[in-house]
C-alpha cells in the first residue's frame, strides 16, 4: 500500500529536545542561584536529578512544571510564584536553543512532494507553536495535532484515529515517525499504522514493544525507505 500520509513526533524526532532540556535546566539552576545565593546551581541540579520520576524504557520526561517546583522545594523554596517564574525561565531558555534534528528539513521538503505530512505530538500548545515558529516548521506540517488541544495523547488509538480523520487517510496508508517505543511505535501499531523508529544510538528494542516496520539512525534515511527510488 503506498504511503499517503506521514505523521511526525516532535521531541527528539524533528527537534533535539534532550539537548535543549539540559541547557534549560542549567540556565534555571543559575537563575535559582541568582535569586537565592545560598543555593548553589549544583544543588538545584542535584535536587532535580534525585526526583522520583516516572520513566519508561525509552523516554524520560524532563522539565515539567511540577518537577521544577519539586526540585525547588527540595532546596527549601516552596513559593508557588517562584516555581512558576523558574518554570517560565526554563521554558524560555530551552526554546531559545532548540534546534532541528539532522535531516529534518530535507525530509519534510521531500515528503511534502509525495504525501500529506503532519505532526502528532504529546505536549503543550504554546511550546509546540513556539518551537515550530522558531524553526520554520509551521508551513511544513499540516495537519498539526497536539495532545493538550485534542485532550488525547499517544499511545491512545483515538489520538491516531483523529489524525487519520484530519488527513483523510486510512491506517494502511499512514506512517508514524518517532523516537519513543512506548508512545510512538506501540501507539502506531495499536492503531494499525506502520511505523518508523528513529533510533540514533542504535539501542536495542526491549521485546515488550512491537517491531517497527522500519528503523533509521537519522532522518536522512527516511525519504528513500518511504518512497524508494524507481
Ligand atoms: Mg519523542
Amino acid at each position: 500500500m503506498p504511503v499517503r500520509a506521514v505523521f511526525f513526533d516532535m521531541d527528539d524526532t524533528l527537534v533535539d529536545y534532550t539537548a535543549s532540556a539540559h541547557v534549560g535546566l542549567h540556565e534555571t539552576a543559575l537563575e535559582v542561584h541568582a535569586l537565592v545565593p545560598e543555593i548553589p546551581a549544583g544543588a538545584f541540579l542535584r535536587a532535580y536529578e534525585n526526583l522520583p520520576r516516572a520513566m519508561t524504557h525509552d523516554r524520560a520526561t524532563h522539565g515539567s512544571q511540577h518537577q521544577i517546583a519539586d526540585a525547588l522545594a527540595a532546596c527549601g523554596i516552596d513559593k508557588p510564584r517562584t516555581a512558576r517564574a523558574m518554570y517560565d525561565h526554563y521554558l524560555k531558555s530551552r526554546l531559545e536553543v532548540i534546534t532541528l534534528m539532522p535531516g529534518a528539513i530535507e525530509a519534510l521538503h521531500f515528503l511534502r512532494q509525495h504525501c500529506t505530512v503532519g505532526l502528532l505530538s504529546n505536549g503543550l500548545v504554546r511550546t509546540r507553536q513556539t518551537t515550530m515558529s522558531r524553526l520554520g516548521l509551521q508551513g511544513l506540517l499540516d495537519p498539526v495535532l497536539i495532545s493538550e488541544q485534542e485532550m488525547l495523547e499517544k499511545p491512545d488509538p483515538r489520538f491516531f484515529q483523529r489524525a487519520l480523520t484530519r488527513a483523510g487517510t486510512g491506517p494502511d496508508d499512514t506512517v508514524l515517525v518517532g523516537d519513543s517505543l512506548s508512545a510512538d511505535i506501540a501507539g502506531a501499531h495499536g492503531a494499525g499504522w506502520r511505523s518508523v523508529w528513529l533510533n540514533p544510538s542504535g539501542a536495542n528494542r526491549p521485546p515488550a514493544y512491537p517491531v517497527p516496520d522500519w528503523q533509521i539512525r537519522s532522518l536522512h534515511g527516511l525519504p528513500s525507505i518511504l518512497f524508494p527510488p524507481e
